[in-house]
């Protein structure tokens, strides 16, 4: 992923899509970050102007890559078996809407270990290069699947030929300066490139909420499209819209806008205003407000009577629980994390242990599981591997388990 193709901050209140200095706030988001003193935010806005929705205001570009140097979560060294499937709907999405010849040359941008390209090497596509700011992935991907990697970023690369396709997945959604990204890749490009975006839907958080409290309002996640701005913007930007199309994702448990591109496009289309996704996401965040105030409710009852607790999982979600709830006030003993990266740091002063640490904490101490997609895995984990006798609290349950 790359975080950044030139960092820089937009002024607050400038539309990311049209440049409009017209915008809405629907709501602050706050992080706490392992090893990363306070809180940070950003505002979740809407543009009067297109309709766009962004995260305005977003924590200085120095916190942020301290953070994601050190993590590199989103490279995955083992490919799950629901990111391997949505990179071949990836890859069968662009097969079927372009007549690629098997000599184009080909660059995704943010290709982390280069499973995706594997799939157009297997293909028989011999042209393929990635692009991701880690020595590690170059690594990784040139070992498993025979693919050059360049470790840089946008900004920093400097393309060895004009590409003919050139694709971004769950990239484009993370891009602070899209205009500066989209001239760059006008640029990279041939005069008549195809593009290919992945992005979420965020026309959809809205019909399809997750139990997990504003799940898509990552730190990381600043720009929210739907298929009419998504349009609206490439159209601005000299690119036409082949085909767009939103399509359900069970791996994130969203829907993605999967759209296809191509540069050239002479007459720039007027703007057109898009309500829907300001509709969803308000929807989305009263959903989201109602789940945390359950979850709030509940630590603020173990905040009250001090019971001796220990959250297990330091990750996404817990960067926004942490700022969001009492868990400031909680009597806490630790954090635990599988996550080897973030073990070791602390946040209000409670360190992230490995799960072995367990083995010498007081077994009736209560354990809140800061996890939806691996609740029930740890609370079964904490019950047999640990023969934990306290209560285990689940955000995604509305009970509290206790082992017999
Ligand atoms: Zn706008």
């Amino acid at each position: 992923m790359t975080l950044s193709p030139t960092p820089t901050k937009p002024s607050s209140g400038t539309c990311r899509a049209c440049l409009a200095s017209d915008c809405r706030h629907l709501h602050r988001q706050y992080f706490v970050l392992p090893g990363v003193e306070g809180k940070l935010s950003y505002d979740i806005q809407t543009c009067n102007r297109c309709g766009f929705i962004f995260a305005d205001n977003i924590p200085a570009t120095e916190a942020l890559e301290a953070h994601y140097q050190e993590a590199e979560h989103h490279l995955h060294p083992d490919i799950p078996p629901g990111l391997s499937t949505i990179h071949r709907d990836f890859f069968d999405f662009i097969q079927q809407h372009a007549d690629l010849p098997k000599e184009a040359s080909i660059l995704d941008i943010g290709c982390g270990m280069g499973h995706f390209l594997s799939l157009f090497k297997a293909a028989g596509h011999g042209d393929v290069l990635g692009l991701e700011p880690s020595r590690s992935a170059q690594r990784q991907a040139a070992e498993r699947y025979g693919i050059e990697i360049v470790p840089e970023t946008l900004g920093s690369f400097s393309p060895p030929r004009a590409f003919e396709l050139i694709t971004m997945c769950g990239v484009f959604e993370h891009i602070p300066d899209i205009p500066a990204a989209l001239a760059r890749i006008t640029d990279i490009g041939n005069r008549d490139a195809l593009l290919f975006l992945a992005v979420p839907d965020a026309a959809s958080f809205g019909t399809t909420p997750s139990t997990e409290p504003f799940l898509e309002f990552a730190l990381e996640h600043i720009n929210f499209f739907t298929p009419a701005t998504l349009r609206n913007l490439l159209e601005r930007h000299g690119f036409s819209a082949l085909t767009i199309e939103s399509r359900a994702n069970s791996f994130y448990n969203n829907s993605y806008i999967y759209g296809l591109f191509r540069a050239g496009l002479k007459e720039r289309p007027g703007l057109t205003h898009d309500a829907t996704g300001e509709e969803s996401i308000r929807a989305y965040i009263e959903c989201s407000n109602g789940n945390l105030a359950a979850i709030r409710a509940r630590l603020d009852d173990l905040a009250t009577r001090q019971t001796p607790t220990i959250i297990w999982g330091a990750g996404a979600l817990a960067t926004r629980l942490c700022a969001t709830t009492p868990v400031d006030r909680l009597r806490l003993l630790g954090f635990v994390d599988k996550n080897r990266q973030l073990q070791g740091k602390s946040m209000f002063g409670a360190h992230i242990q490995p799960p072995e640490w367990l083995h010498e904490q007081d077994r009736d101490a209560t354990v809140v599981v800061f996890s939806t997609t691996y609740g029930a895995e740890i609370a079964r984990d904490l019950q047999e591997q640990f023969s934990w006798r306290g209560s285990i609290l689940r955000i995604d349950l509305d009970e509290t388990t206790t082992s017999a």
